[in-house]
């Protein structure tokens, strides 16, 4: 970083920020064709309302939302909020990784994890799909990537840390026949924590996927306790604010031994109460864990020492 001018070191960021909200702007169209398999490229964007062929300046990342007040310059359809969200979500990624790896290879590949990253936690939140060439994408690069940093040693590690993440994700997964007849978590879930380990390494993948875990507990508690009231489950709701204030009040206020037995107490009550549910519900709802693994991985990425 030392090498180049602070001007410079400006010039590169804007430069990096525009190339991440076009970017951006292509993973949108990425994220929607996926989603109904049409061809990425060809097709010329249209409103998917009116049919009308878009003008050149209708496909200007953000400027285009604002200049047309986000609704459809033809029919006044409303455009998705989603398009300048995911413009504006990868400029900052893309501009964060420049500015904490700098003029490197490694961002280079931070940039190229990240977009996969996003691409799939849209996917993954709208349509609980997940295209698994992207995590396989991921994790090759990956190996490449720690074969570039540390040799043999790196390569090595990558390949364990793959089957590492691969391996654990699927012992989660069926522990789900045991509890509930069906997998706890869809197929994707476990290529991307093979990508994960493939990135970055043995040593480093059973904190990720811990990361990852707490992550899923801020995705999750409110999807659950919303489920649960819905399906008029109080008994499981009360249970989880009581256990959730139990947790509160043992790291804040009281560190004992009672309060630690009235946590127990209230965890295995909840547990119960949510594996009975699990059961009877028909049709239960799938949730989103790739975000849960992405928010582990960026926070690996950009906050510990061993990246
Ligand atoms: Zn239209």
């Amino acid at each position: 970083m030392g090498i180049i001018s602070v001007e410079f070191r400006y010039y590169i960021l804007f430069w990096v920020c525009i190339i991440g909200l076009c970017l951006g702007s292509f993973f949108n169209v990425v994220i929607l064709r996926s989603l109904s398999n049409e061809s990425i490229v060809f097709p010329p964007s249209k409103c998917p309302k009116c049919q009308n062929k878009l003008y050149w300046w209708h496909n200007i990342p953000v400027l285009s939302y604002i200049l047309l007040k986000g609704k459809c310059y033809f029919c006044k359809e409303k455009i998705s909020i989603q398009y300048p969200i995911i413009e504006l979500l990868t400029m900052f990624f893309f501009a964060v990784s420049f500015l904490k790896f700098g003029l490197t290879w490694k961002t280079l590949f931070v940039i190229f994890w990240i977009s996969g990253f996003i691409i799939m936690t849209v996917t993954d939140i709208k349509e609980k799909l997940v295209d698994c060439n992207i995590a396989i994408a991921i994790g090759i690069s990956g190996i490449l990537y720690n074969f570039i940093q540390t040799g043999l040693e790196g390569f090595i590690g990558s390949i364990l840390g793959l089957a590492a993440g691969v391996v654990i994700l699927e012992v989660i997964a069926r522990l789900g026949y045991v509890f509930a007849s069906t997998r706890a978590m869809g197929e994707a879930d476990t290529y991307v924590a093979g990508a994960l380990g493939a990135l970055f390494g043995i040593q480093n993948i059973f904190w990720i996927l811990l990361y990852g875990l707490i992550a899923s507990m801020f995705f999750i508690l409110p999807v659950f306790l919303y489920n649960q009231y819905k399906n008029n489950n109080k008994l499981t709701c009360i249970l989880s604010v009581l256990f959730i204030l139990s947790v509160l009040v043992y790291y804040k206020l009281l560190m004992n031994y009672w309060m630690m037995g009235i946590l127990i107490f209230l965890g295995i009550f909840l547990s119960i109460s949510i594996l009975k549910n699990i059961r009877q519900e028909e049709n239960r709802n799938y949730l989103p864990y790739v975000p849960a693994l992405v928010t582990g991985a960026l926070y690996f990425i950009f906050f510990s020492i061993n990246f």
